[in-house]
């Protein structure tokens, strides 16, 4: 049937590059799932059925509608709904929780269908680039589901759920970001609270309605919109609340902790990341993975590439320079309905900075593509390609989270690692090199959470890549979203030494 998708979606495993380490820890019980074959009919019909039904779309707005809170006492009785409500969950255990997180997992495939066409019709999320997302949601569901049994499985220590977790997640990734904090706070045995961004709380909704019907207690998972900043405040500030998991924004972050100093805040916050090629590289598969990390989602992802630094006659090179503007050119720019785009819309109309990094250039700049705007409001931008961008300047350090990439220079590997480590952000970072020896030299210096060697910067996959970044890419956080260690980071321990 091509109404709704396949409960095992033919198709290979999510990931081609088989090259990335594994990651010691959780192996057995765990299986990436696959994303949503394209070359297959059927698949297609299926897609174009959702984009079909993204116009008009009203998915999730009865459960926005019903936990929109518009005063302080709402906020209060919600936070003593979630405290009670964390005996139960808690005194259920690891194994009856996980078997409630699989059937998650399960639900979520249910709606992948759904889920698409709400992130296509509320955030502008093209097919292409939601359906990993959704993979990756499912993914966080099993994943921390037999993370926790493991855990549970440590002698001579105990895992505590911390309390009441906060979570806020972004808009740009709508479904997998809130459904991986959530599924990790609830794995851990923390009841939770979830606030979606506003321009995507319908897809958090659709997320969060699958969970219910998975059998996650509605006390235990609550959804909430808050009408104020205020409310917020109160959110986060009431000592009840014994984590926020923010993905975000730094200034957000900051925002967070002048609401309560003492936060416990486990935050993945902005990025600014580059991709180094180096002479050696195959050439042709770095353009495509530029151009991929650089545009994928208009540029609005924490791992987008925002810079390319060319290393040594690559710098001069007007051959890579043409593949490159030819694989930009590729994409197509457009709305998520209106057919196979790369390129969606931006959030909303692009302003501030990244309104200036789309229109204006800085001495010694020039466009190697000019981004064009494509419809009156400036939320449909074609790609831009700026070159000469100069360390030091405005462009290289600062994260515009659009759909713009500089490109610098440098004679020499070691220089151009110097480069990307002078950024306040280290989340991720690529290098296309066929030279064991830079490779080798890069990884071990590089500043980076997520070092991607011959493969774009985006699209980290549960398990293979935990996610999360060093330096200002991180606050009060530890550990890696979808790795080993995620959920010990989420929970006290007692470590018990017995005399007998
Ligand atoms: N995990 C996503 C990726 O690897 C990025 C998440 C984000 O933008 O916050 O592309």
């Amino acid at each position: 049937s091509v109404a709704g998708v396949p409960a095992e979606v033919p198709g290979p495993n999510r990931t081609q590059d088989r090259r990335q380490p594994q990651a010691p820890g959780l192996r057995d019980g765990f299986v990436n799932t696959p994303d949503t074959d394209p070359s297959l009919a059927a698949n297609r019909e299926w897609a174009d059925a959702i984009r079909s039904r993204m116009r008009g779309s009203t998915l999730g707005n009865d459960t926005v509608a019903a936990n929109t809170l518009r005063t302080a006492a709402e906020v209060d009785e919600r936070i003593s709904t979630g405290v009670a409500a964390g005996e139960a969950w808690r005194a259920l255990g690891v194994a009856g929780r996980a078997e409630i997180l699989h059937r998650a997992g399960d639900a979520l495939q249910a709606r992948r269908a759904e889920l698409l066409e709400v992130m296509g019709s509320e955030a502008g999320k093209v097919i292409e680039q939601g359906d990993p997302e959704v993979s990756e949601a499912i993914d966080f569901a099993h994943y921390y589901a037999e993370s926790a049994k493991r855990l549970a499985d440590v002698d001579g220590a105990e895992m505590h759920p911390v309390a009441l977790t906060v979570v806020t997640p972004p808009w740009n990734f709508p479904v997998a970001i809130p459904a991986g904090s959530t599924l990790s706070a609830l794995a851990s045995g923390s009841p939770v609270i979830i606030k979606p961004a506003r321009q995507a709380r319908r897809s958090g909704a659709v997320m969060v309605e699958a969970l219910w019907e998975a059998g996650v207690p509605r006390d235990v998972l609550q959804y909430v919109q808050l009408d104020g900043r205020e409310l917020g405040a109160r959110l986060v500030s009431d000592p009840a609340v014994g984590r926020v998991i923010l993905t975000g924004g730094y200034e957000t972050a900051e925002l967070f902790r002048s609401f309560r100093p003492d936060l416990p805040l486990l935050a993945e916050t902005s990025g600014k990341n580059a991709i180094i090629v180096t002479p050696s590289a195959d050439l042709d598969l770095a353009a495509k993975d530029v151009a991929y990390s650089a545009f994928g989602h208009a540029g609005q992802k924490c791992s987008a590439a925002s810079l390319v630094v060319l290393v040594g006659s690559v710098a001069t090179s007007e051959r890579f320079r043409r593949q490159l503007i030819d694989a930009v050119r590729s994409y197509e720019v457009g709305a998520p309905e209106d057919g196979v785009n790369r390129i969606g819309p931006l959030i909303g109309p692009a302003e501030g900075k990244l309104l200036s990094a789309l229109t204006e250039l800085h001495p010694g700049q020039s466009w190697m593509l000019k981004p064009e705007k494509l419809d009156e409001d400036g939320q449909v931008w074609s790609p831009g390609i700026r070159d000469g961008v100069q360390r030091g300047s405005e462009f290289h350090r600062v994260e515009y989270f659009g759909p713009v990439l500089g490109v610098m220079t440098a004679d020499t590997l070691t220089e151009a690692i110097d480069i990307v480590n002078d950024i306040d952000y280290g989340l991720t970072s690529g290098i296309h090199s066929l030279d064991d020896d830079e490779i080798q030299q890069w990884l071990a210096n590089i500043q980076a959470g997520n070092a991607y060697v011959n493969r774009g910067t985006t699209g980290a996959i549960v398990q293979r890549q935990p996610f999360g970044g060093w330096k200002k890419a991180a606050v009060g956080a530890g550990s890696k979203a979808g790795g080993p260690n995620y959920l010990v980071g989420l929970s006290e321990w007692t470590d018990a030494a017995v005399r007998t």
